[in-house]
């Protein structure tokens, strides 16, 4: 892999161990919202890395969205680090959770777990997904309140885009203003999520998911027996999905 030296300039943190790292990093090559970059450093047993999807567009400072995994790895010591800190990051962007891949649909559903809400930040910060789908609907799935991000962010789409975005935050151990209890896929079972996003899911629908594997594997399912599928160039469906483990 051929790997740039990155200067951290910012690292916002918005609950303990909920961190989002602005690296300046100008020689990573162009990519698309939703693509991903590797982030890591040398250790006198080797070269630790791990792939971490991008939570801005393709510009010289990057932004990245991370938890702290306490017993992880790689993570302890990305939380350590502050702003003028080294870090290696992947020249070359990979992977295909791009609207490149996405079918055309009246409606896309952006649905993350956690940290899964960085590569749809990346989207939305971009004209592309506004121009291409009538509506927008953005899931976030997390454990507290405390755990939300972005969200003057999120506000501003709501704000600036009015019926076309609807932000649909989904809190699964205590009730919060403004939330849905409980997770995402018990949302879609008793009809709160849908009522929420003023919106079905259906088969004219465009579902990007994104995080825990364990709600993606729950997610295809429920949304198999409606007739959704794995979109494929090859086997147009609906679903366009990136696990993180
Ligand atoms: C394509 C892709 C994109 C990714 N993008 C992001 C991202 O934007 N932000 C991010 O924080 N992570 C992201 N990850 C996960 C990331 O690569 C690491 O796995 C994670 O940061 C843990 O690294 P670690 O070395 O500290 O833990 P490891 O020692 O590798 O332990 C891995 C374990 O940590 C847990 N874990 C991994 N990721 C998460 C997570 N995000 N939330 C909660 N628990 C987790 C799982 O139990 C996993 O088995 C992405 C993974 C993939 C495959």
């Amino acid at each position: 892999m051929e790997w740039t030296e990155g200067i951290v300039r910012n690292k916002k943190v918005w609950a303990p161990g909920l961190f989002t790292l602005s690296i300046e990093a100008p020689e990573v090559h162009p990519f698309e919202p939703g693509q991903f970059l590797q982030l890591g450093y040398d250790r006198p047993d080797g070269h630790l890395h791990r792939p971490y999807s991008v939570a801005s567009p393709h510009e010289t400072t990057l932004e990245f969205f991370i938890v702290l995994v306490e017993q992880g790895q790689l993570t302890p010591w990305l939380w350590q680090l502050n702003p003028g800190d080294q870090i290696h990051v992947s020249k070359k962007p990979a992977g295909g959770f791009t609207l490149t891949k996405c079918p055309e649909a009246t409606t896309i559903w952006l649905i993350g777990t956690g940290t899964g809400l960085a590569p749809y930040i990346a989207m939305l910060r971009r004209p592309e997904i506004w121009e291409r789908y009538k509506k927008i609907v953005l899931v976030h799935g997390i454990r507290h309140a405390s755990d939300q991000a972005y969200l003057e962010e999120i506000a501003g789409y709501s704000e600036g885009f009015g019926s076309q975005f609807v932000f649909v935050p989904v809190v699964s151990r205590e009730q919060a203003a403004g939330a849905l209890f409980g997770r995402i896929t018990q949302c879609l079972v008793d009809g709160s999520l849908e009522a929420m996003a003023q919106c079905a899911l259906t088969l004219d629908s465009c579902v990007m998911m994104c995080g825990n594997p364990d709600m993606l594997d729950e997610m295809e399912r429920l949304l198999g027996e409606r007739g959704l599928k794995k979109h494929r160039h090859s086997n147009p469906g609906q679903l366009v999905i990136e696990r993180y483990w």
